[in-house]
């Protein structure tokens, strides 16, 4: 059985990432994806300008330029009686985009393949042993060998449930998803509606489509189903996908030989549209400390480096995630906020910019410097 540097479970954008740059490196890196690409996904579809320096180092910013999709000019936050308020997002090559997953995450995972990673599609892990090296097993029979793990496989993550690493999670919220006609003059920009049952955010992902996301409970998901075919004059059998949980303790990135990246790691509150960033980068950050450990490096500063750089990628930004899903899970609090900023924008405008700017550079370009200092101490 041909052993690998590492494998990777789910080839999402954490998984494409990290097994991209590993390649890149010269690993025998392999990706395992139960699904067979091109494939949707629960998701917003909303491209955060932090991805672009990524996806710049991964060389395809500008075949993800050159797909279908919609740049987004403003952000409109709707209260629950209907008042408004607008913000314009930043502009340029670097603005935010809206993409269809199927196309984002399929480009993704052919440019791992590209620089050398085998993948395997429709290949569900099953099951996992460890001895010197991870041995694992799919749901047709097939097994695999790698030196190092890395569970990219999303919020319900069977690799950190192999491990006895998911943590419980209550069922408390629901998201529905789906690509439907766009309305006539919707404009290039995303919508973040607040509703008595939850919320919804929409935005044009192309020329005819716009995606749409509903977020309740599981009591309450249908009604907002029946507002979006009334809103929307939607067929009674528009068909949905469906994703939870929505919140999730977190699980630690780091482990012996073992890695966890994307929402297996972390999940974050859907509303602020970060979590392709999240994914790509912490694949990246991945892919660093796993280069360093097949080549010999050593082990330990390269774990307590990855784990430094993860922890900077999160810094000063969970707390608006905090915020975001205090103002949705009580979506009247979030109405408020939408009537507080008509009178006094600058509180929203500061909130949208630290997410849609190029914020996240600035901190991985700080994370750098601060590397540089304690390197040359
Ligand atoms: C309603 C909603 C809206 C959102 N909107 C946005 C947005 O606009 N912008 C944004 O940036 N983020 C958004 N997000 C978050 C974003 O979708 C995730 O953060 C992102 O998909 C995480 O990427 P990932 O690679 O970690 O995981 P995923 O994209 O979930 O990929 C995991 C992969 O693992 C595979 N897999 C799972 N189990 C196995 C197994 N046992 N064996 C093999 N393969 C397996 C899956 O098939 C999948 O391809 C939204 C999320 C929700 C729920």
């Amino acid at each position: 059985m041909q052993l690998f540097d590492v494998a990777i479970v789910g080839g999402g954008p954490a998984g494409s990432s990290c097994a991209a740059f590993c390649a890149m490196a010269g690993l025998k890196a392999l990706v395992l994806d139960r699904e067979k690409f091109p494939r949707e996904k629960v998701c917003g579809d909303c491209l955060n300008p932090s991805c672009w320096p990524v996806l710049e180092r991964l060389t395809i910013a500008d075949p993800v330029r050159d797909l279908p999709h919609s740049k987004l000019c403003s952000v409109a936050f709707i209260a629950i009686e209907g008042c408004q308020v607008s913000l314009d997002l930043p502009s340029g090559p670097n603005c935010e985009i809206s993409v269809k997953r199927s196309l984002f995450d399929d480009l993704l995972l052919k440019r791992s393949r590209e620089l050398g990673a085998i993948v395997h599609e429709q290949t569900t892990v099953t099951g996992l042993k460890r001895n010197n090296d991870w041995e694992f097993e799919t749901a047709s029979g097939q097994t695999f060998r790698a030196k190092i793990l890395v569970g990219a496989d999303g919020r319900n993550s069977t690799v950190a449930h192999l491990c006895n690493l998911l943590p419980r999670h209550a069922r408390e919220r629901v998201a529905l998803q789906a690509h439907i006609p766009l309305p006539r003059d919707f404009g290039n920009r995303i919508v973040l509606q607040f509703l008595r049952e939850g919320y919804s955010g929409q935005a044009p992902v192309n020329e005819t489509q716009l995606n749409l996301c509903l977020v309740g409970t599981p009591p309450t998901i249908s009604k907002l189903r029946r507002w979006a075919e009334h809103q929307f004059q939607l067929p009674a059998d528009q068909a949905w996908r469906t994703i939870t949980p929505l919140t999730r303790s977190s699980v630690p990135s780091v482990h012996e030989n073992l890695f966890f990246i994307g929402d297996a790691a972390r999940v974050v509150e859907p509303f602020t549209g970060e979590g392709i960033y999240y994914a790509l980068r912490s694949g990246e950050l991945a892919a660093n400390a796993i280069v360093k450990i097949v080549r010999g490096d050593d082990h330990k500063s390269a774990l307590n480096e990855f784990s430094r750089a993860y922890a900077q990628v999160y810094r000063g930004r969970l707390w608006i995630n905090r915020l975001a899903r205090a103002a949705v899970v009580r979506p009247q609090l979030g109405s408020f906020f939408v009537h507080a900023a008509r009178l006094n924008p600058s509180m929203l405008r500061l909130l949208t910019t630290k997410i849609v700017s190029s914020n996240a550079c600035h901190s991985e370009r700080s994370a750098a410097k601060r590397n540089e200092v304690e390197e040359s101490r």
